[in-house]
């Protein structure tokens, strides 16, 4: 699980407020409902002090204390009913005093004598030797004509406890278990609420410089993912107009530079050849002319770029067989490599079918093979090898040259990138050659990857898929 994930983070934040808030309120709902039924039984016992006074106290000169006595233990029955019972003179003697309850659940003589009170009534809590609270309620009885008494009538808190630890059991389990499942519930929610996300993303990943016309989905849900997707695609339409303007921008400029540059070096040529100028005029012609040439391999390797990039290589494609054109490709280039003073071999073990455009795959060997003689020195070597690994023709380049620089390696495939601009000074490259290679690979779902070390040699190779029929 990503604990990153909006997702997580969502539903841990909101596992965790309705934790708090769910505690918060038991603790409220726990203290409140025991203070309650506190309360409850301390007044209860209260109205019955109360009782003992107003209807068997008040006649005590008429009835007698004995006659109290026995009247307290009919009505309340306390030892039937687990409750204590006592009523006392000021001077401290007992009128009555109720016995140890049926069930022996506490002595009455250990409770202890009720300290003397301002108030007429109040009532306390006495914990007992068994460890049982007992809630006793006090009247302190006062009436003209009459003598004082302290009447106690109490009963022990233990059913208010039972219900209360049962309560926080329940809460104890049931908490939890209820945060599990508003958990797990929202997890599933804010899961279904983030496919689109992952539709939206899974879509953005497909789209590269080469399908700009392709559109994130749009759910019509009316939520703020649906406008995001609008807007994202929006900016993909200003980014594939931006892309295609700079495309017509490259192709028209080559395009249209392509016949004045042929006129110039036409006749640049002329003036270069010319008798009726002088030694000094002709040798400017030809430096001029050198420039020009250069300028115009730039610009027909930009043409190039801009019809690769435009499709081209995915049309008139055959299947051929690529050893042959690698055999074929490198004899041209011998000349080459022999006027530069390197060995080129080629060593290929049996015919590879493959499926492309003949005259763009074949250029990508030239540009290879091209580059491996230009940086290699003299009595260096350059190996061109086309085999078979499962499945795929692989053709590998390698030279024993200059090598490439491991920062520059991950660049090479760049427009317009040259690793030393000093080491490539003399030679007319500009840094497109590799480039069109990685244009003609990618078009025909090709890998093509480099491997270097400075002053030792290079390996290009390119990967393509072989054709079954
Ligand atoms: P260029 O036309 O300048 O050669 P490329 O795109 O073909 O441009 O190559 C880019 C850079 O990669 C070059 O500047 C060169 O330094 C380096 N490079 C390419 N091939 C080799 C090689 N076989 N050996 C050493 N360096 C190379």
């Amino acid at each position: 699980m990503n604990m990153r994930s909006i997702s997580f983070r969502l539903v841990a934040w909101y596992a965790g407020l309705l934790a708090g808030i769910f505690m918060l309120l038991c603790v409220v709902l726990y203290l409140d409902l025991r203070h309650f039924l506190e309360k409850d039984l301390a007044e209860s016992q209260g109205r019955r002090t109360r009782q003992i006074a107003n209807t068997l106290l008040v006649h005590v000169k008429q009835t007698g204390e004995a006659n109290v006595a026995s009247q307290t233990k009919d009505w309340y029955e306390p030892e039937i009913n687990d409750r204590f019972i006592r009523i006392t003179r000021t001077d401290g003697t007992q009128v009555y005093v109720s016995g140890t309850p049926n069930d022996g659940s506490f002595d009455p003589a250990e409770v202890p004598v009720f300290p003397p009170a301002a108030e007429t009534e109040s009532y306390r809590k006495l914990k007992l030797s068994g460890g049982k609270t007992l809630l006793v309620a006090a009247l302190n009885f006062k009436s003209s004509g009459n003598p004082a008494y302290l009447v106690e009538f109490g009963e022990l808190l233990d059913p208010v406890e039972t219900m209360l630890n049962r309560l926080f059991l329940q809460l104890a389990w049931g908490l939890p278990l209820a945060i599990f499942i508003i958990a797990g519930g929202g997890y599933l929610l804010v899961r279904r609420a983030l496919t689109p996300v992952e539709q939206i993303t899974r879509a953005a990943e497909r789209i590269t410089q080469h399908n700009l016309s392709e559109r994130l989905p749009v759910s019509n849900s009316g939520d703020e993912l649906e406008r995001l997707s609008i807007s994202l695609n929006r900016m993909i339409t200003r980014l594939d107009d931006a892309f295609q303007n700079s495309k017509r921008f490259v192709a028209d400029a080559s395009h249209d530079l392509r016949t004045p540059l042929t006129i110039l070096r036409g006749e640049l040529e002329n003036f270069a050849e010319d008798p009726r100028l002088d030694e000094e005029m002709r040798e400017r012609a030809a430096s001029l002319l050198e420039e020009v040439v250069h300028l115009g391999k730039i610009v027909e390797q930009l043409f190039t770029l801009s019809r690769l990039d435009a499709g081209e290589a995915q049309t008139e494609w055959t299947r051929f067989d690529l050893a042959e054109l690698a055999k074929t490709t490198t004899e041209q280039l011998h000349l080459l490599a022999e006027d530069k003073g390197v060995s080129l071999s080629c060593n290929v073990s049996q015919p590879l079918p493959v499926k492309g455009n003949h005259v763009r795959l074949k250029q990508v060997i030239v540009n290879l093979l091209d580059n491996a003689i230009k940086y290699t020195p003299k009595k260096g070597a350059i190996q061109l090898r086309v085999l078979a690994v499962n499945g795929h023709a692989v053709l590998e380049v390698e030279d024993n040259g200059i090598g490439i620089p491991a920062d520059a390696l991950p660049h090479v495939f760049e427009r317009f990138y040259r690793v030393d601009q000093a080491r490539s000074a003399d030679s007319e490259s500009a840094g497109l050659g590799l480039s069109i290679v990685k244009a003609i690979c990618t078009a025909h779902g090709a890998e093509v990857e480099a491997q270097s070390t400075v002053g030792c040699g290079s390996c290009f190779r390119v990967r393509l898929p072989l054709s079954r029929n």
